[in-house]
């Protein structure tokens, strides 16, 4: 077995079950660990701490376990995705008639640091972010198998993006269970086809879920725009909702195919929707002022922590085109999901915004992720999505 011995003082966090352990607080390392591997994590006075799998990079291990005694075997797997699954049924989000989308699995937050699993349909689409997660593809397979007892038939592994690079892993995407080409899955009663092949993400962003929902209710009348539609969720919610017209705007054609395929999915031949493949920055300068419902979902602007400053300009300047424009007695949804940007960093970007334009601005909402993408109390960088709902005078 691999020893990872800490320097002095570096395992307070340990103690307060932060599953990580940073290349700094290590002060050697005994044996030869491969990335992926597990290794046990001892404290400068020789107790042990921990065990997680062993990478290359600022994050040196992800914990499993914080129990000496306990095997990172099959029946592991088996009992951390049993734990996973029981929650989203005790939730009342899994096994339900009018949805069959949900993540199974949010790293950190289910003790499974750097696993990702959906769930569409018969299908999970399995992510791995740490090289650990990769090299035990199939055995969390199996163990998913077992655990889901007939509600899958199909588990597809999309892991080729969400790799370190370096590690020399060479992931391949492909079905390691099944295989299929139905990609229809159904949240809250709305069907979308979800690109697992091709798709941002594990195919969809689930995370939107309960927004998507919370958009439904206010669309009733309203001229909504979908800014960085992606899959065109909350145009689906939107039309459902009883909105005017919506327009959809991405950037990507494929988004915009995407989109249109899922707006004639649910509601064919329906002339409120029209979507643009268009540069959010350039739509929003030469849109009117027609809209009174606008979402702003940006793609992640600041990735890393240096990336900050320019984020939070970035922030700043899309929302100041949104409250420019958006019609009195409007409604703005306005999200960003960067992990680097806390959520008083966006408030205050988001304020500024307001600030500029000279707009009333009333917070209606605070929204983040949904219960299926739990944050392990012990780990807060686990809680990424920020959303403010506003009332626009
Ligand atoms: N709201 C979506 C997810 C958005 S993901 C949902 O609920 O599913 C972010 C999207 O922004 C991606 O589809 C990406 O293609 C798009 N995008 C990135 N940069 C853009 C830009 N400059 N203008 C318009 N769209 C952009």
């Amino acid at each position: 077995m691999y020893k990872i011995v800490l320097k002095r003082g570096k395992e307070e966090s340990l103690q307060r079950f932060h599953p990580w352990v940073f290349s700094g607080a290590i002060a050697r390392i005994e044996g030869e660990p491969e990335e992926g591997e597990v290794v046990d994590v001892y404290t400068s006075q020789g107790e042990f701490i921990a065990k997680g799998h062993w990478q290359i990079g600022s994050i040196a291990v992800r914990v499993l376990s914080f129990h000496a005694d306990e095997a990172i075997d099959a029946a592991f797997w088996q009992r951390r995705l049993t734990t996973a699954y029981a929650m989203r049924q005790h939730i009342g989000i899994a096994a339900r008639n009018d949805n069959n989308t949900y993540r199974l699995v949010h790293g950190e937050g289910d003790n499974l640091p750097g696993l990702v699993i959906d769930i569409y349909a018969r299908t999970a689409v399995m992510q791995a972010h740490s090289a650990g997660m990769h090299l035990v593809r199939m055995e969390i397979a199996e163990a998913l198998k077992k655990v889901m007892n007939g509600a899958i038939d199909n588990i597809y592994y999309k892991s080729e993006t969400t790799l370190p690079f370096k590690a020399d892993l060479y992931p391949e995407n492909g079905f390691l269970q099944g295989g299929s080409t139905d990609n229809v899955a159904t949240e809250y009663g709305l069907q979308f086809h979800i690109d697992w092949l091709k798709g941002q993400k594990t195919g969809f962003f689930v995370d939107q879920r309960e927004n998507r929902s919370l958009l439904e209710r206010y669309a009733k009348g309203r001229s909504v725009l979908n800014m960085f539609c992606y899959t065109g969720g909350f145009s689906v919610y939107a039309m459902r909702g009883g909105a005017k017209l919506v327009h959809s705007v991405d950037s990507s054609a494929k988004a915009i195919d995407l989109t249109n395929k899922n707006i004639a999915l649910n509601f064919p031949g329906d002339e409120r929707h029209e979507a643009f493949a268009e540069d959010a920055f350039k739509y929003l300068d030469r849109m009117g002022d027609q809209y009174d419902l606008i979402i702003l979902d940006p793609p992640a602007f600041a990735k890393h922590r240096d990336a900050l400053r320019n984020a939070l300009q970035g922030y700043r300047k899309l929302n100041v085109k949104a409250f420019e424009k958006i019609k009195p007695g409007g409604i703005l949804f306005t999200f960003s999901c960067s992990q680097a940007v806390s959520k008083e960093n966006f408030r205050t970007a988001v304020f500024t915004a307001a600030a500029m334009t000279g707009r009333s601005v009333r917070i209606l909402h605070q929204l983040t992720q949904p219960a299926d993408h739990p944050v392990n109390i012990y780990h807060p960088e686990g809680e990424y999505l920020k959303g403010l709902v506003l009332y626009v005078e």
